[in-house]
């Protein structure tokens, strides 16, 4: 028996792994928090019976207190205290945004497995990530999709003989658009994903492909290889959703059918593989699986991410809060779709990156991109 507890559980990953963990009987859902959605977060406690819940936001953890009849803690440490004190030995971080960096840190200095689906504790504090589960001794099992994926092509290759990694990236809703095209580009033509159905905050990120960005920092420093051997390749199908170059020139795929179940479910059965109800590929019906360069020009957010990876520090953790702050203000009809490359890259040029020392170093870079993207947004305004 796994004792999980599930941050982010009322998001579109948070909702998926609880459908997982439902049919896994080897897996117990022990904790529960969420940012502010009281119905989400009292649907999951009453499923799931689990004892220890939080919402960052206070009214909003009252509240569900009152419908539960039971504690939900509350306030911007709620989470760490959920992972500590729920006696978890998984925890699946599912929040959005470099808010979940401090519960993977806590999760990962508790000696803690980490199943991490936020992307943006890598980017924004991954040598502090990585420090932590050196120290705890817990493992970091990705969840999103390349990176899982890339796992397990990976095996127990010895890096050496790794030459690249693939990263395969759909495209997003705009694949094949010039940059004039993008000009107009509404909230609702950005939110529609070709192949993937996700959060609001992923799917923009998508569209403008500095979630393959996020990515590629990602598998820098999951798998401790150079940006020059991270490659990315777009493919419109997702289905092979990641690939390891080998030196002896062998390329070793992984392919499914995109389903987010399947890289949670194997992040939170690991080693073990359970069954899980995704649409197998069917060989009875012809498809073709397409590759095509990405194009930087047009999606300069990619371009942006990877030499902000390379350029490392605290740049990382730059990028990912101008570029959080950019897509708000995008969602909320405060900027339009191209400015979002160009706010993060002000910020870039605005906060000087340093040496990533300690958390505190990671919040004034954060706090910093932020106030220049709010800056440029005021001017623009006025
Ligand atoms: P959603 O927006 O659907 O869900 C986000 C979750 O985080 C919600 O439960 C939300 O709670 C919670 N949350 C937001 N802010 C806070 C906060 N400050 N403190 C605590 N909880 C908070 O996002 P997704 O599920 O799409 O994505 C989650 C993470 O997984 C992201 O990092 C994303 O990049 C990554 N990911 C997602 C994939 C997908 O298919 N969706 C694929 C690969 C990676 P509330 O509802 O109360 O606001
Ligand atoms: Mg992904």
């Amino acid at each position: 028996m796994k004792r999980l507890a599930i941050l982010g559980a009322t998001g579109s990953i948070g909702m998926q792994a609880l459908e997982v963990a439902a049919a896994q009987a080897e897996l117990e859902v022990v904790a529960l928090a969420a940012g502010s959605n009281v119905a989400g977060l009292v649907a999951a406690a009453r499923a799931t019976g689990a004892e220890y819940l939080a919402l960052t936001d206070p009214a909003a953890a009252a509240q569900a207190a009152a419908e539960l009849g039971r504690p939900v803690q509350s306030g911007p440490g709620a989470l760490a205290a959920l992972v500590t004190e729920s006696g978890a030995d998984l925890v699946l971080n599912a929040v959005v945004g470099a808010a979940g960096l401090e519960a993977s840190l806590t999760t990962l200095n508790a000696g803690l497995d980490l199943a991490l689906a936020n992307k943006e504790s890598l980017v924004a504090g991954g040598e502090l990530v990585l420090a932590a589960a050196r120290r705890g001794g817990g493992l970091i099992l990705p969840v999103d999709s390349e990176h899982s994926a890339l796992q397990q092509c990976l095996g127990d290759v010895p890096r050496e003989q790794v030459a690249s990694l693939v990263i395969t990236a759909s495209g997003g809703p705009f694949r094949g658009r010039t940059r004039a095209e993008l000009a107009n580009i509404t909230v609702e033509q950005a939110l529609a994903h070709p192949t993937w159905t996700m959060g609001a905050k992923i799917t923009i990120d998508s569209a403008t492909l500095m979630n393959k960005g996020l990515e590629v920092i990602e598998a820098h420093m999951l798998f401790d290889l150079p940006y020059s051997a991270i490659e990315v390749v777009v493919h419109p199908q997702s289905i092979v959703h990641g690939m390891a170059r080998l030196r002896d020139g062998a390329l070793i795929a992984h392919l499914g059918h995109p389903d987010m179940r399947v890289p949670i479910s194997y992040a939170l059965t690991y080693p073990r593989r359970e069954a899980v109800p995704a649409r197998p590929l069917e060989w009875t019906e012809a498809f073709s699986l397409d590759f095509e360069p990405p194009d930087l020009e047009t999606f300069g957010c990619l371009r942006l991410a990877i030499e902000a990876g390379e350029a490392g520090g605290t740049a990382p953790a730059v990028l990912n809060a101008a570029n959080e702050s950019a897509v708000a203000a995008f969602l909320t009809g405060g900027t339009g779709f191209l400015e979002i490359e160009a706010l993060v890259a002000h910020a870039l040029d605005a906060v000087a990156p340093v040496a990533l020392d300690s958390f505190e170093t990671v919040v004034d870079a954060d706090l910093a991109a932020r106030a220049a993207v709010a800056s440029r947004l005021s001017e623009a305004r006025a």
